[in-house]
This record gives C-alpha cells, sequence and structure tokens, in this order.
C-alpha cells in the first residue's frame, strides 16, 4: 500500500505540491490527472524519493519515512533498496542502449539484488515473456519499436520485485498504434494486484482501470473519487474544465 500525508515540495519559491494527502490500498489502482504542470511528475517522483519532499509523510508498505525542516533522506544503500521497491516506468523509456532486452531486465537483481546469472536470467526471460516480448530477449534498443521498449522498461521495473509500480505518461511518447500494447501490459498488471499509480492522459484507460482518479491542480488535490463517478460526473468546475478537452 502507498499513503502520503500532508505532503509539499517547492523548487525555490515556486510551491509545486501543497498538502497533497493520497492512499492506495494494496492491489489498488490510482490514475493522477491534471493539467501540464499540476504537479504530477513531482508527486510520483516524491512517492519513490527521487524528489526529496519539503514536509510530509511518504509511506510504502512498511517503509516509511517523513520530512520537515532538518530531515535528512535514509543512507544511499536504502535509497536503492526503496527504490527498487517501487518500480517506475517514465514516458522515455532510459532502457541501457549498449545492453540487449534481456540484458537490461538483468541489470537491477545481478546489481542490486545480487542474484546469480542463472536465476537473473530466468525471472528476465519470465517477465519478457509476461510483457509478450520472448522472441525479443537478444534484441538491443534501438532495434525494438517505441511500445517494444516501453515493454522492456516494464518488464525491467517488475524484475525488482517492487511492491508498487509508478508509471508516468508511459504512453505519452508512442505512435498511435503502439499505445494499446503498453496498456495492455498495464491493465494485466492490475488485473493480477499490482498496486499502481498511474499519471495519465489517456482518460477513457483511467476510467476503465484505475478504482480512483485524483485531479491535481496547481499542486492541491482538487477532487478525487471513484474512476467512473470522477470521469462521468466531476463535481468542481475545474475537473470540468479539465475533463472537457478530452470529450
Ligand atoms: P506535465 O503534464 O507537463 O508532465 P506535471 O504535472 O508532471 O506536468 P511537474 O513535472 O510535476 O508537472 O512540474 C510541476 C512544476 O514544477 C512545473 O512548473 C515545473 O516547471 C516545476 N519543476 C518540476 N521539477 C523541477 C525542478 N527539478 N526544478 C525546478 N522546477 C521544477
Ligand atoms: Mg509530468
Amino acid at each position: 500500500k502507498i499513503e502520503i500525508a500532508h505532503l509539499a515540495k517547492s523548487f525555490g519559491s515556486h510551491a509545486v505540491l501543497r498538502d497533497v494527502s493520497l492512499a492506495v490500498p494494496t492491489g489498488g489502482v490510482v490514475a493522477l490527472i491534471g493539467p501540464s504542470g499540476s504537479g504530477k511528475s513531482t508527486l510520483l517522483r516524491c512517492i519513490n524519493l527521487l524528489v526529496v519532499p519539503d514536509a510530509g509523510e511518504v509511506r510504502v508498505g512498511s517503509d516509511e519515512f517523513r520530512f520537515g525542516p532538518g530531515t535528512r533522506l535514509p543512507g544511499t544503500q536504502a535509497l536503492a533498496r526503496f527504490r527498487a521497491k517501487t518500480g517506475m516506468v517514465f514516458q522515455h523509456f532510459n532502457l541501457f542502449p549498449h545492453l540487449t532486452a534481456l540484458a537490461n531486465v538483468m541489470e537491477g537483481p545481478l546489481t542490486v539484488q545480487r542474484l546469480k546469472r542463472p536465476e537473473a536470467e530466468a525471472r528476465a526471460r519470465a517477465l519478457l515473456a509476461k510483457v509478450g516480448l520472448a522472441d525479443k530477449a537478444e534484441q538491443y534498443p534501438s532495434r525494438l519499436s517505441g511500445g517494444q521498449k516501453q515493454r522492456v522498461a516494464i518488464a525491467r521495473a517488475l524484475a525488482m520485485e517492487p511492491a508498487v509500480m509508478l508509471f508516468d505518461e508511459a504512453t505519452s511518447a508512442l505512435d498511435p498504434e503502439l499505445v494499446g500494447e503498453v496498456l495492455g501490459v498495464m491493465r494485466a498488471l492490475a488485473a493480477d494486484g499490482m498496486t499502481m499509480v498511474i499519471v495519465t492522459h489517456e482518460i477513457a484507460f483511467a476510467r476503465e482501470v484505475a478504482d480512483r482518479v485524483v485531479f491535481l491542480r496547481d499542486g492541491i488535490v482538487v477532487e478525487e473519487g471513484p474512476a467512473r463517478t470522477l470521469i462521468d460526473a466531476p463535481q468542481h468546475p475545474d475537473t470540468k474544465a479539465f475533463l472537457a478537452h478530452f470529450h
């Protein structure tokens, strides 16, 4: 599960997140929507501590961090272990270009988890099969389509056996015809019971796959509710105006 309480983050004098609270139960899926610059990516990055909050609490599973004046980050090792538990998938896949798909997926288990090579390879092959890329294991990223690269990136995050998965516009950089295959993998993960936070502009997908939707604007949760209710019948005028762009 994920619990975020009273999170605040400023860059200089710009308050990007202001008292944001958010809860995702184990197996739950929350979609985070909102205009550009509303703080969605910053919020996601605070959940896995890629960005250090100024104030508030971050809980993922049994790990708990409180932030305030003078609080320091945990050590590098504890941080690496924590980040591995919160798998993150970005808009631009960030695969290692000099490694095959298989080696990309094996990298974390080998270096962070210190798995033996045969075990890491078996796990990586199983995950590549799960995302429909068993036959692309020996391929380098430059030879893969955007949708295939993103599916390798998802397999790579899953290889660390994360407790939660965070997706930051995982399909925004893809050609329209490749979006479906990545959404399909995400849909299957959600159905499998993975706890997920999804930042997306795919409103129909959010409506279908998420349990709850959070609408963020100017670093504030303006409206939050069951996915269908919020998308079909938004209450706040800002949510209405935002969703009107997608009809
Ligand atoms: P988009 O839909 O365009 O991805 P977003 O909702 O993800 O937007 P963020 O990326 O979280 O928005 O950014 C929120 C605000 O914080 C923006 O005004 C951005 O310029 C600013 N910001 C984000 N990261 C930094 C940083 N490292 N340093 C300074 N300002 C930043
Ligand atoms: Mg963003």
